[in-house]
């Protein structure tokens, strides 16, 4: 069984259903309001998790019931929360808005996500884990320091450039495994990618800065591996009908890290990844859509 640690945010998804948007100074009636539990760190580890590695979290919540309730969620799915840190500011929390079309409009306060700071680690023991996961929804600093720990201790750290607005580059001096999405890999690489050749320019070019291995996902399309040493991997997406794409790409990462880190061989990993993140499409919702290691496995029977 793999250990992660995922250093990174956890926020509490407020949707509330409208009829329309409504425009600076109106108030309107809501049709319904859900409350999901969400943050690309949390995901990342939730998916880890229902993949079967042995997962800890690190990061800050507000001590508010929100912060009370994300533990208590990641905890369910066996994941140690112990490093969690609860903060005076409040949990981050998207506050969504969606109307009968689709459109939404949505705010963001990260909150207690960019209250954890480098003295958070001291706490911290890398050398529990056989890999760290970090995104860019926490500060660059803990970042930074958290790939330098690790660099110092051994450990493999996969780093998720997301969302890629405000991505500090220093942050891919140190990690072994980048992935990121087709976006994230044009804002890096500043090629344009519209297909798996233009993807392939895009990664070359970013090996060239001494990253060992990264994988560009690609939605329906798929996914590309690449290496220092040359090697190529194109996985094709899953044919799937797409009933909501959130939380593809972290239930990709999640489930990749599980397998590969546990020893799978690394086109079969792709694969599962590609699989897992196929039923998360399938199915509304963030973490509740993430699929369980049997259903991963039933999928690609
Ligand atoms: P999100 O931000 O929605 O979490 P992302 O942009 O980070 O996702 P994508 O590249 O869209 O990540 O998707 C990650 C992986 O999920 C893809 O490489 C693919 O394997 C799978 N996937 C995404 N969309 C589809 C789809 N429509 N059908 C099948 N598989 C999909």
């Amino acid at each position: 069984m793999t250990n992660i640690l995922v250093v990174g945010s956890m926020n509490m998804d407020i949707v509330t259903r409208v009829g329309r948007l409504p425009v600076p100074g109106e108030t309107i009636h809501g049709l319904g309001t859900d409350f999901h539990a969400g943050g690309k760190g949390s995901n990342q580890a939730y998916a880890a998790a229902r993949s079967g590695a042995k997962v800890a979290m690190a990061g800050g919540v507000g001590s508010d019931s929100f912060g009370l309730e994300i533990c208590r969620k990641l905890e369910a799915q066996g994941i140690d929360t112990a490093a969690i840190a609860a903060k005076p500011e409040t949990t981050g929390i998207a506050l969504i808005t969606t109307d009968s079309s689709g459109e939404n409009s949505i705010i963001l306060s990260p909150g207690a996500n960019y209250s954890y700071g480098v003295e958070d680690l001291e706490a911290l023991n890398l050398s529990l884990y056989d890999v760290i996961l970090l995104q860019n929804e926490i500060p660059g600093t803990v970042n930074r320091r958290v790939i330098a720990m690790a660099e110092a201790a051994g450990i493999p750290v996969c780093m998720n450039p997301a969302p890629v607005t405000g991505f500090d580059r220093d942050q891919l001096r140190g990690i072994r495994l980048l992935i990121m999405n087709e976006t994230e890999a044009e804002v890096l690489s500043g090629i344009r990618i519209a297909d798996f050749r233009e993807a392939i320019s895009a990664g070359r070019m970013l090996l060239e800065e001494g990253i060992p291995e990264l994988i560009i996902t690609l939605g329906s399309k798929g996914s590309l591996y690449m290496d220092g040493d040359g090697k190529i991997i194109e996985v094709p997406a899953y044919p799937v009908e797409a009933v909501d794409t959130t939380a593809a790409g972290d239930t990709f990462i999640g489930a990749f890290a599980s397998v590969y880190y546990a020893g799978k061989e690394l086109a079969d990993s792709l694969h599962y990844a590609a699989a897992a993140a196929a039923l998360t499409v399938s199915a509304s919702g963030a973490q509740s859509s993430i699929p369980v290691k049997e259903q991963v496995y039933a999928f690609l029977e």
